[in-house]
């Protein structure tokens, strides 16, 4: 661990983690990260190759066609994932710290990252002891039938930069309890808190080979991932683009796929809603993670009558966010995660411009002495057709539109190719009702936004994704489902006639 001088904060050194161990990229090569905030190396990392993805994935196969995990009992496994849960806790200080310097997220945030976090834990820890099969007793006299359910095998979880360690333990606890083995690769860009895991877990009592972590980039170690002939599952969370390379490169040993996406997630405002907590939520929704978040609520449909007085109240609200230096506790909004990033931002503001739309607040950079930080944007007289309408921006820039009844407000909010989530805000109760039913989305909030539970399934329709985290089902998605069919007595109906007794 080194210090960097005048700011006072440590760079860390992690190694990855394959077959039980802590390990060095095969080829030796490391890369650092910088804080996107700070412009100081927060950490470095062991960089892992297809070598290393083979090995990783080799260690996967053994301990799940001969390790002690799969065959465990939902008990034995529930009980580690219990353990997990607590070293999660007992660390999450630098867990936290991890993930704010290298994602630039604030410090308030994380911390109530982590703790969901570990509630997602310890929600599959209880799962892990309630997945049986069914049995049916209604097939006829002579027969029974059992609905067994299996581990699917190995699981690849590719997860992205903007929620590190929030969307592994959407994930892996889910696939352990299933009984599954598992390769972790995190994004390139914050893979601190994930390759700590591998030490937590080990601790926690779950053997070697069941979960093998390593860090490398998503054209070769993803990329080797999806292709590979010895994974089963491919559990993906990232952009809607990487999502459909990855059903194409997993078409090989035809993997199940499951995919969290992308989202341009519309929040409805009617004229009768609570104006001043609909104001707060847009405000929210939109620079919540610097807007680089899937559940960005990047579409403001507002009714027309109310438009300007509410706009007035967004713009006033956003004016009062505190964006800056994410170790700061008073700070709601932080860094864009790479300069990459805040361009493509730029270009979608420059964009929205060119279009006719109006910049009303923001549209650029902040000054300030070090970091990527963007001024909160809102961005009015936005028209459906228009680029900023349709794309997601992942930056805290806000698009509004207008309507001036509530089937159009449905039909602009259903008219992207995204469908992960949606909100209304009304008083009326037909209308929540209405859109609950017909907004296309995974999750529809009413007179609420981002509120989730691991109770709660959560993914995305159309191009947002295929399948479900979370939930009572989450579990299921990792295992398959096998008919086991019993005969009792004499064969039943013969198919070839039976021999005469001399002909025996
Ligand atoms: P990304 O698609 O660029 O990368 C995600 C992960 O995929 C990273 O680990 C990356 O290294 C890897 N990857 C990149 N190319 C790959 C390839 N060819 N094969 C296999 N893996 C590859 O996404 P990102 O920029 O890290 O994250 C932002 C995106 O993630 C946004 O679109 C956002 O909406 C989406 N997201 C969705 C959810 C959800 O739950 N629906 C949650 C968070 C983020």
């Amino acid at each position: 661990m080194t210090t960097h001088e005048t700011t006072g904060i440590h760079a860390r050194s992690y190694q990855q983690w394959i077959d039980g161990s802590a390990c060095e990229a095969a080829s030796g090569a490391r890369f650092p990260r910088s804080s996107p905030a700070h412009d100081v190396v927060v950490g470095d990392y062991p960089l892992a190759d297809v070598v290393d993805t083979d090995r990783a994935v080799a260690a996967a196969r053994k301990a799940f066609d001969a390790g002690p995990w799969p065959r465990m009992s939902g008990a034995e496994r529930s009980r580690i994932l219990f353990r997990v849960a607590d070293l999660i806790e007992k660390h999450k200080d630098e867990l936290v710290l991890a993930d704010v310097l290298e994602g630039g997220k604030p410090i308030t945030q994380v911390r109530a990252e982590i703790a969901g976090a570990i509630d997602l834990w310890r929600y599959a820890a209880g799962e892990a002891r309630s997945q049986h099969g069914e049995s049916n007793t209604s097939l006829g006299q002579h027969m029974l039938g059992l609905t067994t359910r299996e581990p699917v095998g190995v699981v690849a979880l590719i997860t992205p930069w903007n929620f590190p360690f929030v969307i592994v333990s959407q994930k892996l606890p889910f696939a352990l309890a299933a009984g599954c083995t598992t390769v972790v690769k995190p994004s390139e860009l914050t893979p601190g808190s994930t390759l700590r895991l591998g030490s937590i877990l080990d601790e926690a009592g779950v053997p070697a080979g069941v979960v093998n972590i390593i860090v490398g980039y998503g054209a070769s170690v993803g990329q080797r991932l999806a292709e590979h002939p010895n994974v089963d599952m491919i559990s993906f969370t990232g952009s809607t683009g990487v999502g459909k390379g990855i059903v194409r490169a997993s078409a090989g040993n035809l993997k199940r796929v499951a995919l969290e996406l992308g989202g341009k997630n519309p929040q409805i405002v009617c004229a009768d809603a609570d104006l001043d907590a609909a104001a707060d939520a847009v405000v929210f929704g939109v620079l919540f993670n610097a807007g680089q978040c899937c559940n960005s609520s990047s579409r403001l449909l507002v009714e027309t009558s109310i438009s300007e007085d509410f706009l007035a109240r967004v713009d006033e609200l956003t004016k009062r966010v505190t964006v800056g230096d994410p170790l700061d506790e008073t700070t709601k909004v932080g860094a864009i995660v790479n300069q990459n990033q805040l361009d493509r931002i730029l270009g979608f503001v420059g964009g929205a411009r060119d279009d006719g739309a109006r910049i009303r607040l923001g549209g650029t950079r902040m000054k300030s002495d070090k970091g990527l930080f963007m001024a909160p944007t809102v961005v009015s007289d936005v028209t459906r057709q228009m680029t900023i309408a349709n794309e997601e921006v992942f930056g805290p820039v806000l698009a509004a539109l207008t309507f001036d009844d509530l089937d159009e407000a449905i039909s602009i909010a259903n008219g992207t190719h995204y469908g992960l989530s949606a909100g209304i805000w009304t008083s009326k109760y037909e209308s929540a009702l209405k859109a609950g039913r017909e907004l296309s989305a995974g999750t529809v909030w009413v007179n609420c936004w981002m509120d989730g539970f691991p109770e709660m399934p959560f993914g995305g329709m159309r191009e947002s994704g295929i399948g479900r985290e979370q939930g009572r089902h989450a579990v299921e998605d990792f295992m398959e489902t096998k008919s086991v069919l019993f005969h009792q007595g004499p064969r039943t109906s013969r198919w070839v006639p039976a021999l005469e007794a001399g002909q025996q």
